[in-house]
């Protein structure tokens, strides 16, 4: 069974949902997790796991929304972290390409953080074109204590090396298939095996030959075959491993689903 760290059901077109997920599921993905973007959309992500056995949710503000963050925004989020299925805190991070300033994504990243901590929830990280920055706050912040999963991993292998360091997985996607990421594919090749996952990032950054498609949960497949050729593991081999490391990453006790 493959699991799917970071996937957008709450995206997707409501009358899709089920259909998608099924489709998914016959691929052999047997769990998904959803991660937040904004405060307005924390409901119908709840919404979204509840319809859907096999799935997860990580509630959090991406930081193109950090101008939704507040005391409230804060309180809110506190609480939905305190439900069953609401098992880490995502996805939050920086994004040098967004139009939020730094400054202030750098305090509401921080401060949820803080209540990761607090909560004892892992993280779900989102990091563009700002890689030092981001590992430098997340050692300030001792994000170590709780770990969590480094979502859409493209960084060298000496920063896979410091992310695992603060107990962070790396998540390989898309990315990983396209014909042009020589880079991806020799990081993946030198990763150490209990720190990888996979995530599919639907509907966004689809997989080789679908690129230029809106991405589909079910090719999560496609990426799983991809990393099993590269690192010379059978398919069940490379669902094993993977899916025992979000497990582990995420604490998933044997008796939560899915
Ligand atoms: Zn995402």
């Amino acid at each position: 069974m493959l699991f799917d760290s970071h996937v957008h059901l709450d995206c997707l077109p409501e009358v899709c949902l089920a259909d998608e997920v099924a489709a998914a599921q016959s691929a052999g993905v047997g769990g998904f997790l959803v991660p937040g973007i904004n405060r307005a959309g924390w409901d119908h992500l709840l919404t979204t796991v509840a319809r859907t056995p096999s799935a997860l949710a990580a509630p959090g503000l991406h930081p193109q929304s950090a101008h939704d963050w507040n005391a409230d925004c804060r309180r809110d989020l506190a609480g939905y972290l305190t439900q069953p299925k609401c098992v880490a805190l995502g996805e939050i991070g920086l994004d040098a390409v967004v139009e939020v300033p730094s400054a202030l994504q750098e305090t509401v990243l921080r401060d949820q953080l803080r209540l990761a901590v607090d909560c004892g929830k892992p993280v779900l990280l989102h990091g563009r074109r700002s890689t030092g920055r981001l590992l430098e706050i997340l050692r300030e912040e001792r994000i170590e204590r709780v770990g969590g999963i480094w979502h859409a991993f493209s960084g060298s292998l000496e920063t896979a090396q410091s992310a695992i360091r603060l107990n962070l997985a790396l998540a390989l996607g898309g990315p990983l298939t396209w014909p042009d990421s020589q880079r991806a594919a020799q990081v993946a090749r030198a990763l150490p095996a209990e720190w990888i996952v996979l995530e599919t990032d639907a509907p966004w950054r689809a997989p080789h030959p679908h690129r230029s498609e809106t991405n589909r949960p079910q090719w999560l497949g496609l990426i799983a075959t991809q990393l099993a050729e590269l690192r010379g593991w059978s398919l069940a081999e490379t669902a094993a491993i993977t899916t025992a490391n979000a497990r582990r990453v995420l604490r998933l006790g044997e008796d939560s689903a899915p």
